[in-house]
């Protein structure tokens, strides 16, 4: 499961665990992103407090692990690089790349997409009722799948830290004091004054 995790919420965990369950996986992988392109508009935190803190909220789960293979690799993340050291540590498993369906319609559109398919089946999770526009996928390698609590984002939960409002039960008890002790999405000093 592919993500930015700056910081991981409940929704990528239930995302997770609804796929592993329905998809019957071994293991589900958690690959915080390097430097997202996507996200090049705004400062990401740094990588090893987002990997960090995936670490935290996974640590119980069994089935659940956390890979450095994108934050260690220089420069920008792309998913057919992931999907290759993936494949090269695990040469075999069958595997599935789970996202959001938002962030899948951008993968899907990229030139490497046929590579892409031969090295994974695509699982993209959405709200109930999200229709994916793009044509000509193979259907045998895309999956959507609806997932409960969508209503959680991590940009919501960065705002709310830096307005001083809770993030209790919307990202796991060891992400909030993460956050804490390390200062993450902290309350800028205009903010704090009132
Ligand atoms: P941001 O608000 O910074 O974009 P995000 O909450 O979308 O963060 P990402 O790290 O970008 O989190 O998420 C990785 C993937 O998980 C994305 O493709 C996203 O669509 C999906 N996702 C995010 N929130 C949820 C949720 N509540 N339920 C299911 N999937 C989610
Ligand atoms: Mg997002």
């Amino acid at each position: 499961m592919g993500g930015t995790f700056d910081p991981i919420h409940h929704g990528h965990l239930v995302a997770a665990s609804e796929v592993q369950s329905l998809f019957e996986l071994d293991e589900v992988v958690f690959v915080p992103t390097g430097q997202p392109w996507q996200k090049a508009d705004r400062q990401v935190s740094n990588a090893e407090d987002r990997y960090l803190m995936t670490v935290v909220a996974t640590a119980s789960n069994p089935r659940f692990t956390v890979s450095r293979v994108d934050i260690d690799r220089d420069g920008p993340t792309y998913t057919i690089d992931t999907l290759r050291d993936l494949r090269t540590q695990h040469p075999e498993a069958e595997l599935f790349f789970i996202t959001g369906a938002d962030a899948l319609a951008q993968i899907l559109s990229w030139k490497d997409a046929e590579e892409l398919f031969e090295l994974a089946q695509f699982i993209g999770v959405t709200r109930p009722g999200y229709v994916l526009t793009e044509d000509g996928l193979p259907a045998d390698r895309v999956h959507l799948q609806e997932v409960p609590a969508m209503a959680i984002s991590s940009t919501d939960c960065r705002d709310r830290v830096g307005d001083g409002e809770p993030v209790w039960y919307l990202v796991p008890d060891g992400v909030v004091q993460y956050i804490n002790k390390h200062q993450l999405y902290a309350v800028e000093e205009s903010r704090a004054s009132h």
